[in-house]
């Protein structure tokens, strides 16, 4: 099958792991016998030293023009000082906005070869297998300080969080939808004692699960649910929030699987083009180092080749190749826990493209 896919690698390690998405996609290509036409558009950090422009046009153009996109990571210090206008965040902000990929996935799932990489213990790790569903295109990340927020004067200062009921409901809808897949429930996260956009959430989430009679549904405050998620986390199945309790929470979550370079995800728009990217962000103490985990971005490579191009059987291989690789014993740094063996990016890289064909 014949599918163009926009390479978005971004700034620091985005570019590494976006390399290594790249390599794996390649054996997939030739090993299935489909043609993946990549090709690389610029974004963050490196498009604004190109053209002075976090988000070029050119880049969007091209992410129109393809069947999914693929974002490694943006952002880094260099540019952290820079108007609001010029900063890398500004790009990857304005690519959701504009592309209307509202819903971000991100599964976390425990490995048992990993245990020894999470800070929990061994029994509360059983059996982890959750999604987050975070909104990603509303709340306090697009108040706009110039119209509702801002600093009114010098001493005090307002952010503003604002929803419309239409994109709960269409966040929530995603979350059920994805439940119903997975023969699960719902868990709904908000702050409904204090904030009223939680108060309005509660009530789009019972009507949502009015219609999805077969998914229980259950309503927690995010306090409570960032407790749970380290006490009991395998008693999660969907988890949906808005879109700063789910930034905090799924970098919680990622924790509890070892590294955060371990997560995927994907990023829904209601159109049909979605895009991947690893959980992680650019890592720029690593940067430059070959020393990132991939396996953030190869896994969400293999959800890429899933959601995207119904290619079932290409994502299972991947996702095989990942946990076989684990298996034997093969670590990145950030996995070594202290230990002085490890493998380089691209080293891992090789490994699980070597695994690909294995059959197990
Ligand atoms: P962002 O604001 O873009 O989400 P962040 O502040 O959350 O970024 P990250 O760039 O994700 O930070 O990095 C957080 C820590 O996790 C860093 O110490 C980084 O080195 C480490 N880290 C992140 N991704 C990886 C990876 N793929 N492999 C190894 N270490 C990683
Ligand atoms: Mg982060």
């Amino acid at each position: 099958m014949k599918k163009k896919i926009a390479m978005l690698p971004g700034d620091g390690i985005g570019v590494e792991v976006a390399e290594a998405a790249a390599i794996v996609l390649k054996a997939i290509e030739q090993q299935f016998g489909h043609a993946f036409e990549m090709e690389i558009g610029l974004i963050g950090g490196s498009a604004i030293d190109d053209s002075g422009n976090p988000l070029p046009e050119e880049t969007l153009k091209l992410c129109r023009e393809s069947d999914a996109i693929f974002l490694g990571a943006v952002g880094g210090p260099k540019w952290d000082s820079n108007p609001v206008g010029l900063r890398p965040e500004t790009g990857l902000l304005g690519l959701r906005k504009t592309l209307n990929l509202f819903a971000n996935i991100r599964p976390v799932k425990t490995y048992s070869s990993l245990a020894a990489c999470s800070p929990l213990k061994h029994e509360v790790l059983q059996n982890v297998d959750m999604v987050i569903v975070r909104e990603l295109t509303g709340g306090l990340y697009f108040g706009k300080p110039s119209e509702r927020g801002g600093r009114p004067g010098e001493e005090d200062v307002v952010d503003t969080l604002y929803y419309k009921r239409s994109d709960m409901q269409r966040l929530i809808k995603a979350a059920f939808d994805l439940a119903s897949v997975r023969g699960g429930h719902v868990t709904s996260v908000d702050k409904a004692n204090v904030l009223e956009s939680s108060r309005m959430w509660r009530e789009v989430a019972e009507e949502t699960a009015d219609i999805f009679k077969d998914i229980p549904l259950n309503h927690m405050l995010v306090d409570h649910a960032a407790m749970r998620i380290i006490s009991s986390p395998s008693s999660f199945d969907v988890l949906v929030t808005e879109n700063m309790f789910g930034d905090i929470l799924s970098d919680e979550a990622a924790m509890v699987t070892g590294s955060l370079g371990m997560l995927p995800s994907a990023s829904f728009s209601e159109q049909g083009l979605h895009m991947y990217e690893p959980v992680h962000g650019s890592a720029p103490d690593i940067a430059g180092e070959n020393l990132a985990n991939p396996i953030g971005a190869i896994l969400s490579a293999a959800m890429m080749l899933r959601h995207s191009f119904s290619m079932e059987e290409e994502a299972a291989a991947i996702e095989n190749a990942v946990e076989q690789v684990l298996k034997s014993g093969v670590r990145t740094r950030d996995l070594a826990g202290g230990g002085e063996t490890y493998l380089t990016t691209s080293e891992m890289t090789k490994e699980i493209v070597n695994a690909l064909g294995d059959d197990f």
